[in-house]
């Protein structure tokens, strides 16, 4: 079995620092890809080293997270514009609006013009984008409506209503489904609800599970949730995956 992380923070000192012990790991017990996903510009230049280190198994996901996008300057805009157009980049990512953990309303205009950035990036090199979109489901689906993008997208951990997930879906976004999936009612909503040719699987590490960092050995744990919730032999939601992120990207 081969399986696939779509969104896993690599750039991160945890996994960074051991990175060729952990890739060699993963290889062995049986992970395929990683959607390596930056988050400023120090992981940005991180995360274009290891996948031009590691390009069989590392694909790299450059952007900045909309926790920290209030910040961002003109500057590092462009530089973002730089590291996007190579052509070892294959994600606009980690990128979004988050009007839940971002609670202050005064930040929410400077987070919505750096995606919006984004979003012109991914028209101008055609490559899909990764979105965060916790507390703004809505305000995205709108975005990405008007604007009748062409490229791919793929909702991380997506945790908003079933009815903006549907509207999403006509959209045809994808979804990757995290090991929360376990325990979260909404989550598992996911899973029944988008149709298994346009569901992922990630890890979000290093956010944790369970009180552990999360890492792509989590991989085959989702596959069995989804397999278990979609009612559908596991193998089948391997392949599944494996097809999905390649059509994803
Ligand atoms: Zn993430």
């Amino acid at each position: 079995m081969e399986y696939i992380d779509c969104h896993c923070h690599l750039a991160e000192n945890y996994f960074y620092k051991h990175i060729k012990e952990f890739i060699q790991e993963w290889n062995e017990k049986g992970i395929k890809q990683i959607g390596a996903m930056a988050t400023n510009g120090k992981t940005a230049k991180r995360t274009i080293e290891l996948a031009t280190t590691f390009p069989e198994t590392i694909v790299a996901g450059i952007g900045r997270h909309p926790w920290g996008a209030h910040k961002t300057t003109e500057e590092e805009l462009l530089k973002f514009e730089e590291w996007i157009s190579k052509p070892e980049v294959k994600i606009i990512g980690e990128v979004g609006l988050d009007h839940y953990f971002i609670r202050e309303p005064e930040k929410w205009e400077k987070q919505c013009e750096v995606f919006r950035f984004f979003l012109d990036m991914a028209e101008k090199y055609q490559k899909p984008l990764m979105i965060h979109s916790t507390g703004a489901e809505k305000e995205i689906f709108e975005l990405l409506e008007t604007r009748k993008l062409k490229t791919n997208v793929c909702f991380h951990w997506f945790s908003g209503d079933i009815s903006i997930l549907t509207k999403l879906m006509d959209l045809g976004a994808y979804f990757s489904i995290n090991p929360a999936v376990a325990q979260s009612k909404r989550h598992q909503q996911v899973v029944q609800t988008v149709a298994l040719d346009h569901l992922l699987t990630e890890s979000d590490g290093t956010v944790k599970f369970r009180g552990e960092i999360g890492t792509p050995l989590l991989m085959p744990f989702v596959c069995k949730e989804i397999a278990k919730r979609k009612k559908i032999p596991f193998e089948d939601v391997v392949q599944a995956v494996q097809t999905a992120f390649e059509k994803y990207l």
